[in-house]
């Protein structure tokens, strides 16, 4: 490209324009970061562009974004704008599905008329190359409204994204608060703004304590359903953990059962997990929980580098027993970015870091090989700073104890907290706990549908995500 400022008469299409009008201000981070990533492809595509196609009137956004009340003026693709239309015409009303592929876009689409409706506080577009079938239709105008145009260059656009700007907070045995973290099993049920705060606080801190629960079989699967329908797996829709001979699995017998999370070796593990205390009348057998993340907190602040290797090892989880065979292999912390989801901001961390992690994976009981190929010395690397995360978890002050009584049904985010139970004496008396798991994506789901009726929290007037892709 040349280094020459362009004449208006150079521009054949929009996004050569916005490429060159964004170079021309190299202070700006968002358009910068855009022109660092993807100048050449995309000033090559417009080169060819401009020689295979006349020139044409193309309007940019401008207009509509001045109207956001924005600092710079933003300019958008026109194939990002045709491709937001939320008209009738473009996207069926009652199903949401949309009546237009995005393949179908021609690539010589451009603004024919930008029109701010100033009653109406609406965006109209008309354009120039439109996608044929919808230009034989009556003409297409575009209407949108400020709030979706502002939202066109950001990476998360759907407004249910501002769920992850709450945030998640760190907690240890002195900064959980047990007395407070409980919901009454009928309030949860049946009152909006109950469950509301339950969800709250489920996203804030990955634990809470439901009590009042009915001595029911069916109480579990209730309290699941409240939030979205049961994660099936082959333990069955629900599944019952006392102490029986001949156990296949070390959770149906009493002894100690270390810090875990369940089902890593499935693709995509359980997001929560509940477990209902249908009775007890045994001594021991204290449920303990920890913050994986507060423990990661700490790894990070004292060894940096033993954090990197637990972000790049990846550990292969399985199950291999009674005629199953489940495998899969996963980093113990998991980023936003391999999930593609927006960071999230992270009360009372001593770093940023955290607000990358999307989750934790620990579960030494069900590991199926250590990174066997990574070199020797990578390997020693390796185990140590699983150690020192393991001693981390395992600090008095980084674990919650809780015995669960009758009548109370836990859950907690089966993708950041471990949980750990002490041994129990069978012959003391009958310990039952029913449990059931749901899909992480279930749960965002409903949270995000609840978001108006959680408390107020102090959500940063900056979006996190930042606005570009
Ligand atoms: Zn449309």
């Amino acid at each position: 490209m040349s280094k020459a400022a362009p004449r208006p008469g150079d521009i054949y299409s929009p996004t050569l324009r916005f490429i060159q009008s964004a170079k021309m201000r190299p202070k700006t981070g968002r358009l910068q970061s855009l022109i660092d990533r993807r100048s050449t492809k995309k000033v090559r595509f417009a080169q060819i562009d401009a020689a295979a196609t006349t020139p044409q009137k193309h309007h940019v956004l401008s207009q509509a974004a001045r109207l956001e009340g924005e600092r710079r003026t933003s300019k958008y693709s026109p194939i990002v704008v045709r491709d937001a239309c939320q008209c009738e015409q473009c996207v069926d009303p009652s199903d949401r599905q949309r009546n237009f592929s995005y393949s179908d876009i021609p690539r010589t689409i451009g603004f024919d008329q930008v029109s701010y409706d100033e009653e109406a506080k609406e965006v109209r577009i008309s354009w120039s190359n439109d996608i044929p079938t919808s230009a034989k239709a009556a003409p297409h105008q575009s209407v949108f409204s400020r709030d979706v145009i502002s939202r066109l260059n950001r990476k998360f656009r759907n407004p249910h994204w501002d769920l992850y700007q709450r945030p998640l907070k760190l907690w240890g045995r002195d900064t959980f608060k047990q007395g407070t973290s409980r919901v009454d099993f009928n309030d949860y049920m049946n009152n909006e703004a109950s469950f509301a705060e339950a969800v709250h606080l489920l996203w804030r801190d990955g634990l809470l304590f439901i009590d009042g629960v009915p001595e029911s079989e069916a109480s579990v699967s209730q309290i699941v359903n409240r939030i979205g329908p049961l994660q099936q797996t082959f333990y069955g829709p629900t599944w019952d953990v006392r102490s029986v001979p001949n156990a296949k699995n070390v959770a149906y017998t009493s002894k100690y059962l270390g810090f875990h999370m369940d089902l890593l070796y499935m693709r995509d593990p359980p997001g929560f997990q509940f477990l209902h205390c249908v009775h007890n009348s045994a001594a021991g057998g204290e449920s303990r929980f920890a913050d994986t993340f507060q423990a990661l907190d700490q790894v990070f602040q004292k060894h940096p580098m033993y954090y990197a290797v637990l972000r790049d090892g990846l550990v292969r989880y399985e199950y291999d027993n009674d005629g199953f065979f489940y495998s899969d292999a996963k980093p113990t912390v998991q980023l936003n970015d391999a999930l593609n989801v927006p960071p999230r901001p992270v009360l009372n961390s001593t770093s940023t870091e955290i607000s990358n992690i999307a989750h934790c994976f620990w579960s030494p009981p069900f590991v199926g090989s250590v990174p066997s190929r990574l070199p020797p010395d990578e390997l020693v690397k390796f185990v140590s700073a699983s150690k020192v995360f393991s001693q981390h978890l395992e600090m008095p002050e980084n674990v919650v104890e809780e015995k669960m009584d009758s009548g109370t049904c836990v859950i907690f985010d089966n993708l950041r907290i471990v949980h750990a139970r002490n041994a129990f004496d069978k012959n003391s008396g009958k310990r039952w706990l029913r449990g059931a798991y749901l899909n992480r994506q279930d749960f965002v789901s409903k949270a995000a549908s609840v978001m108006a009726d959680m408390p107020e929290v102090d959500i940063s007037p900056d979006p996190i995500d930042g606005p570009t892709d």
